[in-house]
């Protein structure tokens, strides 16, 4: 468990950087990403309580005196939910952990006076430790009073990324909802198709298990996080549909064996990825050669 693994690394936990904090309220603290974040919080000494959907008869007595309060629930009622922190102490620094960003900013400066950061771990909570891992930060008001919650997280071992919440969530569009489309449809066509898999799989170099490792993940995951992170935006389906287009375009050229067509818009993609085809050609090569050493079984 993470609780073990930080425990072998570190056995006191984390030093913790603000040990005067009143307590901190985690909103949705019984979910996977809320209780990473509670464990991480408490291993680092703070007082944690959670807030659950069972909680909300006492959620003033829960809320009176906290010093924090971070939300991390389903992305669907996350400014639902945000709404209803209007009562919060002047100084509470008010955070959530969406996958979304503009909406849920303005709804906690809306909601709150005081302090207000929105957080996105890129992150699911099956990893081990924060080691190299990246969270992006949207500053929203009094940046001063939650500068120790940002160097606590990078105590956890992540990099931090600051980024405005429009450009965040115009970057999500292609990092998230596109990528994480196209799993789910090459998933849809799989199961659509049927073949073996223990057959793919054995005809597979470890390149290919890789990608149907990327895809298969997704599957072993919550449908309704992929379906809200997916149809959060309408400008993800307009990306979306672009991306269709373009399939339709590739396929006529399919249709129309024109090869000379497929070698140009392969030369146009080739010098947009300028230097960093043959970087990512060789970064992958190391990559696979550990995939390949730590999957045979
Ligand atoms: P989750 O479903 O595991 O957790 C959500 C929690 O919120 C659950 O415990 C649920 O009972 C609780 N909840 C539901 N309604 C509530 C209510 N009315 N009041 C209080 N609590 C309520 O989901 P998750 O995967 O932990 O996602 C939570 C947030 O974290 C989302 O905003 C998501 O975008 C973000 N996030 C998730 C991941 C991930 O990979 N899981 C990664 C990055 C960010």
């Amino acid at each position: 468990t993470m609780r073990e693994s930080y425990a072998s690394e570190n056995d006191s936990g984390f030093k913790c950087l603000k040990p005067e904090l009143r307590p901190i309220v985690i909103v949705g603290g019984h979910g996977q990403l809320g209780g990473l974040f509670c464990r991480l919080f408490e291993l680092s000494g703070y007082q944690v309580r959670k807030l659950g959907s069972q909680d909300w008869d006492r959620a003033d007595e829960l809320l009176a005196d906290a010093g924090m309060v971070v939300v991390s629930v389903p992305i669907n009622i996350t400014e639902t939910i945000i709404a209803k922190l209007g009562n919060l102490p002047d100084d509470c620094i008010l955070a959530d952990l969406t996958s979304v960003k503009s909406g849920p900013l303005q709804a906690m400066l809306e909601v709150h006076r005081g302090p207000v950061v929105g957080l996105h771990p890129m992150f699911g909570p099956d990893i081990a430790s924060l080691a190299k891992q990246v969270v992006a930060y949207c500053d929203g008001r009094m940046p001063e009073s939650y500068q120790w919650l940002l160097e606590q997280i990078q105590i956890w071992g992540a990099t931090l990324n600051r980024i405005s919440a429009i450009e965040h969530d115009e970057g999500m569009t292609l990092i998230q909802a596109l990528r994480h489309f196209t799993s789910f449809v090459y998933g849809v066509h799989l199961a659509e198709e049927d073949p073996k898999l223990e057959q793919l799989l054995s005809l597979s170099s470890p390149i290919y298990r890789l990608e149907l490792a990327m895809v298969g993940r997704l599957f072993a995951q919550d449908a309704q996080l992929y379906a809200d992170i997916i149809m959060s935006s309408p400008q993800n389906l307009a990306m979306i549909k672009r991306f269709h287009q373009r399939f339709g375009e590739a396929i006529a050229v399919l249709d129309s064996q024109d090869k000379e067509t497929f070698k140009q818009a392969f030369g146009r993609v080739e010098s947009w990825f300028g230097d960093y085809a043959q970087h990512f050609l060789t970064e992958s090569q190391g990559l696979l050669r550990q995939a390949n050493d730590s999957t045979h079984r």
